[in-house]
């Protein structure tokens, strides 16, 4: 199919693209590396009148240490990011996750702010925003305003973005002395949206779960230090609140089984 007919706008300052996400509201649409946007746009599921391109504005496209984070500017593609060199240290987890987004040409366009801002409920990049405990952060011309992961994300492709505002960047808490890291998903294939993704954090206070593709958002699960049967009790417990449903892909059976083992798996990584 084709898309709809629409304006386009290729901006090179940020003032530029607050002045049209003013302008024209829920009509218009960012287009950041295009890799959800353009196929929702041939497909007509997104019928915006306006596109605002921000692939091209370089003062956007920044990875940088700030204050224990490393923030990311909405042009930075996720290559830019899982090729630098000191990601590893700087934030293992983003590093570990990186290759289960799909395939590295995907990566070569797509933005880390676009996935963030997508929402798809099994992206890789927003679970290990929420298990961090990240923030974005989000600008119009009325100011900026920062919010942690868990109040951006609302539910399939709903953030708490307003139309008016731009996710100017992400920030990811860097790597905490005594705290390991661990991630895994399933998927049909290697690439493929995960059926169920995890990422865990765990430290001497306790451990963070963050678990996609099985609810609508990322959700987390954030509990003391344990093993055992209370641990197994405690994931139990979390499969089943996370209210999974069947769908093509897999059972909401199977989804909580993943929650299950793929849970313990992580944790015990991050803990050893
Ligand atoms: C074949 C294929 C396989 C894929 N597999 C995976 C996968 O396994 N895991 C995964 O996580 N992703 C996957 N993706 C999606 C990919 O990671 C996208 O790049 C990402 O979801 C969106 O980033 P983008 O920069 O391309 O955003 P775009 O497609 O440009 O935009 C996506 C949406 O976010 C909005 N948006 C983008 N940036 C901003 C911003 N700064 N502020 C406000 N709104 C914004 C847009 O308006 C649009 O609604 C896949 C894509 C394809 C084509």
């Amino acid at each position: 199919m084709k898309p709809g007919l629409y304006d386009y706008y290729r901006c090179d300052t940020v003032d530029e693209v607050l002045e049209l996400l003013d302008q024209h509201g829920d009509d218009a649409r960012i287009l950041a590396g295009g890799q959800s946007l353009m196929a929702a746009l041939n497909m007509r599921l997104a019928q915006p009148k306006v596109v605002v391109d921000i692939s091209r504005i370089a003062p956007l496209a920044y990875a940088r240490i700030v204050n224990d984070a490393l923030v990311i500017g909405a042009s930075a593609t996720q290559a830019s990011v899982e090729w630098r060199p000191t990601l590893g240290d700087e934030v293992p987890l983003l590093k570990r996750a990186f290759p289960y987004i799909s395939h590295f040409q995907i990566r070569n366009r797509g933005t880390v702010c676009g996935s963030i801002a997508h929402a798809d409920p099994s992206a890789e990049l927003p679970v290990v925003l929420l298990a961090l405990g990240g923030r974005v952060g989000l600008r119009s011309r009325q100011g900026r305003r920062d919010l942690s992961a868990d109040d951006f994300a609302q539910g399939m492709l709903m953030t708490a973005r307003r139309p008016d505002e731009l996710v100017e960047d992400v920030s990811y808490p860097v790597h905490r002395a005594g705290t390991g890291y661990a991630f895994a998903e399933m998927a049909q294939r290697h690439g493929d949206f995960a059926i169920a993704a995890l990422a865990a954090c765990v430290d001497a206070d306790g451990i963070r779960l963050a678990v996609g593709g099985v609810s609508d958002r990322p959700r987390l699960l954030n509990i003391e230090r344990l093993s055992g049967s209370a641990l197994d009790d405690a994931l139990n417990d979390f499969a089943w609140s996370l209210e999974a449903q069947d769908d093509q892909h897999a059972s909401a059976q199977y989804r909580r089984h993943l929650v299950r083992r793929l849970g313990r798996r992580v944790i015990e990584e991050a803990s050893a």
